[in-house]
């Protein structure tokens, strides 16, 4: 567990928030002063003085546990009458470390163009900006995607009482609404159609680069937006709108689209496409880079948009102004705004712990970015799913070993189901090779039906005990061995490759 302690210390994203003690001093304490409350907590659990807790749950309590926030879509996506896009349906968990969880996730459907997406959202110092955000970008995107047309229509119909529905339902199970800011957030998605109808920043972008574009368009007013929302109004703080400014959330958002994949990240989530080769052979193409403190490119990129004198102070004990790790995220404004700004909410902020929201040697704001990376692949036919997850899954497992993972749950799925002749003419040798490949996948039989799960399974750990005892950490500890896990797995239908590639 050593190497979780150092991964657990380095991945807490805001230091000292919670303790700058080493966990392990905590993890004894918790043992010798907390073990009525543990066994309260967790009766499940069987406490041995001499050693430590023993895991109790058995296979199928941990089975329950882990596929609590479980969730699946095949075919009909959101409910479409036609097919845009080469997905075939997705499956999603999450495990939550931090109570409450702070990562969200979302997808849903563009009503206009029958493209879908999928995002995932990983929250920090608080849920605030990542459930903000998972309520809002989807509708940045709509509108950032509209043709002038529609665009003007969108806006007679916002003044109306039947408002035009850009975006099919959300499916986010474990998430809810933000009510009482539901109109300061309406007012500010229509301050953004009018701009972007009166600019039309678009018109010029080559119609390859229109997705690729609006993407970026779209996170940068969003995060925009909720700054403004956070700033004082005529001398007076909203509190409410100040949490989501002061907490921050990494974002992985995947548009698909026909044969086309664009990925927006910002922040250490991450997408990657499990391909299969010729030969059978699972492999890992990753959609998009991690930024973090961990990325030299990424360091090198904030070093220079700084005077050459903040060197020594911008990256310390390997953190954005010592303090944070990601060097991209929405939200996070004290790293963002201007001195006078921050200054301007340390005064009118009355609590004590006001004035430590400036951070030391802050001089040349911004220092966190709010731009996305975009990439693009166009589907083919070895191309067999996308996994987008937050880093609590990356943490654990690499890109190989995630599409491995999820490959061999396809093979190993395959053999539970009967075996349908393809919807093509077939020789007798490939049906003979389809069969010997469904007899090998019975070596992959897993008790998951969720991919998600199974990734979050073997994140945990490759035998039970250690799955069990991962599951039953007392909560003081926890978030010191594993941090928030949301995947989302998304199946690409190979009969629509097929019929739409030569
Ligand atoms: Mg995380």
């Amino acid at each position: 567990m050593a190497s979780s302690f150092r991964r657990a210390l380095r991945k807490s994203y805001v230091f000292g928030r919670k303790t700058n003690e080493w966990p392990l001093e905590i993890w004894k304490r918790s043992r010798t002063t907390n073990i009525a409350k543990v066994a309260e907590l967790f009766p499940q659990r069987l406490v041995l003085p001499d050693h430590g807790y023993t895991p109790t749950l058995s296979p199928s309590q941990v089975t329950s546990l882990l596929t609590i926030n479980e969730t699946a879509l095949q075919n009909n996506l959101v409910g479409t009458q036609r097919q845009s896009h080469a997905i075939k349906g997705y499956e999603s968990n999450q495990l939550g470390s931090n109570f409450p969880c702070e990562d969200r996730r979302s997808q849903t459907q563009l009503l206009e163009t029958g493209g879908a997406m999928f995002a995932v959202f990983d929250g920090h110092g608080g849920i605030a900006c990542a459930q903000t955000v998972s309520e809002r970008l989807f509708d940045y995107i709509a509108v950032s995607l509209l043709p002038h047309n529609k665009l003007e229509q969108y806006s007679h119909a916002m003044k109306t009482d039947s408002p035009m529905e850009l975006l099919g339902p959300h499916h986010n199970i474990s998430d809810y609404t933000s009510d009482g800011m539901s109109l300061l957030y309406r007012s500010s998605l229509q301050r953004f159609v009018v701009e972007t109808l009166s600019t039309s920043d678009l018109d010029d972008v080559e119609p390859d680069e229109i997705l690729a574009e609006a993407l970026k368009m779209a996170f940068k007013r969003m995060d925009n937006d909720m700054s403004v929302e956070c700033l004082p109004v005529n001398g007076a703080l909203n509190l409410d709108t100040l949490d989501v400014g002061l907490s921050g959330s990494c974002a992985c958002v995947a548009h698909i689209e026909h044969l086309d994949i664009h990925i927006a990240n910002i922040g250490d989530t991450r997408a990657v496409i499990g391909q299969i080769s010729d030969n059978g052979e699972w492999t890992a193409k990753p959609m998009s880079t991690d930024h973090n403190t961990s990325n030299e490119d990424e360091v090198e990129r904030v070093r220079g948009e700084h005077p050459v004198s903040e060197s020594p102070f911008i990256f310390k004990m390997g953190r954005l102004l010592g303090q944070l790790i990601p060097t991209r995220a929405f939200g996070d404004f004290r790293y963002k705004w201007p001195l006078r700004d921050l200054k301007n909410v340390v005064n009118l902020w009355d609590t004590a712990y006001a004035h430590s929201i400036i951070p030391m040697n802050y001089y040349t704001p911004p220092y966190l970015s709010n731009i996305p990376e975009v990439t693009k692949h166009t589907l083919t036919k070895n191309d067999r799913f996308l996994v987008i997850a937050s880093d609590g899954l990356w943490d654990m497992l690499d890109n190989q070993q995630v599409v491995q993972l999820v490959g061999e749950y396809i093979e190993g799925k395959q053999t539970k189901e009967t075996y349908i002749l393809p919807d093509r003419p077939v020789k007798l040798g490939n049906l003979n090779r389809h069969l010997q490949k469904r007899a090998a996948g019975l070596a992959h039989k897993t008790p998951d039906t969720n991919a998600g799960t199974h990734l979050i399974r073997n994140a945990l750990g490759d035998d039970h005990p250690k799955v069990s005892e991962m599951l039953t950490l007392p909560p003081e500890v926890v978030r010191f061995y594993r941090d928030d896990i949301t995947v989302t797995v998304i199946f690409f239908d190979q009969n629509y490759i097929r019929n739409h590639t030569k």
